[in-house]
């Protein structure tokens, strides 16, 4: 195999010919082509971020609107649930790439939404160590500045529930503070003895504290979470190798929304991700596989 540094992308229904999508050349074709927020784009551009990695370049048309990237000849169905088994190695910009489809779907479904007060947990990026967790919480919320979006790390004895209104008893679905200042605060301590409340729309967490939080009462019994609607797995090979796997597989179960989009991000593509992501990922699903350069 030669050595020169090669790009393999694939996006395949149901094992039927590869679609190509155009690769990302710009950030700017962000706003101009596949309609993110404006906001968002200054949040990239104020980190000096100017040109996309290779593996956001081609992961980025995939998830921000793939109708559009693959063309009309494409016909995924529900297109916007694609699946991504994303392989780029170490320092490629694998965070930025599943980080800015989930702000952007936020932000556009709260445009058309009668309540933007409210916050489902719509995204859940797991990661396997703490250390990572936050990390991504703080790239995740530097991208997210001015949008509105609340990311918030999990924490021990975080308590999840699907929905959550921003203010308790505020239920007019006033969007008088839109583009107001954005609140810190993402946990709130009930009345009571209970533990505290997590709030907002992206959740970072590893594997065995959201298990842990879900699991209640029973730990055979995880709270669904019909809300969310991506589920990141980053370093995906480490989350599904055979010490977190069934962790990482009971919070994929728990994730019962059927319109879920699962993105898988690893510098190594291992037999743990690759028989996976055979098995589970087999409708919708696309595969970037960007080689280590030489
Ligand atoms: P990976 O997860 O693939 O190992 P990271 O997402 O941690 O890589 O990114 C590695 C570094 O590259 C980070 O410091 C990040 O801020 C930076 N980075 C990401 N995307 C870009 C880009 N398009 N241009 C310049 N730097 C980038
Ligand atoms: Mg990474």
């Amino acid at each position: 195999k030669s050595k020169k540094a090669s790009k393999k992308l694939e996006a395949k229904k149901d094992g039927s010919k590869p679609l190509y999508p155009q690769p990302l050349q710009t950030f700017g074709e962000l706003e101009s082509t596949y309609g993110i927020a404006g906001r968002m784009g200054d949040n990239l551009a104020q980190q000096g971020y100017k040109i996309p990695t290779e593996v956001q370049m081609g992961s980025l048309p995939l998830l921000l609107r793939p109708e559009t990237a693959l063309g009309a000849s494409a016909d995924f169905g529900q297109v916007a649930d694609v699946n991504l088994l994303a392989v780029a190695p170490t320092g490629s910009g694998k965070t930025l790439a599943f980080l800015i489809p989930i702000v952007n779907a936020i932000v556009q479904r709260r445009r058309i939404s009668e309540d933007k007060k409210i916050h489902e947990l719509e995204a859940i990026v797991v990661a396997p160590t703490k250390e990572l967790a936050s990390q991504i919480v703080n790239e995740a919320k530097k991208l997210s500045i001015g949008t509105g979006v609340k990311v918030f790390g999990m924490r021990k004895g975080m308590r999840i529930t699907a929905r959550v209104d921003e203010e308790e008893g505020e239920d007019d679905g006033s969007s008088a503070n839109e583009g107001g200042e954005e609140k810190e605060q993402q946990v709130v301590k009930q009345k009571g003895a209970e533990a505290p409340l997590a709030r907002g729309d992206i959740l970072v967490t590893t594997p065995g504290l959201l298990l842990n939080a879900i699991s209640t009462p029973s730990p055979d019994e995880h709270t669904p979470l019909p809300n969310v609607k991506t589920l990141v797995l980053d370093e995906a090979d480490v989350l599904l190798d055979p010490l977190f796997r069934d962790q990482t597989l009971g919070i994929w179960n728990s994730c019962t929304n059927p319109e879920l989009r699962v993105t898988l991000w690893s510098a190594t593509m291992g037999s743990n991700i690759e028989s996976l992501a055979l098995e589970t990922l087999h409708s919708r699903k696309a595969r970037l596989e960007i080689d280590t350069e030489s």
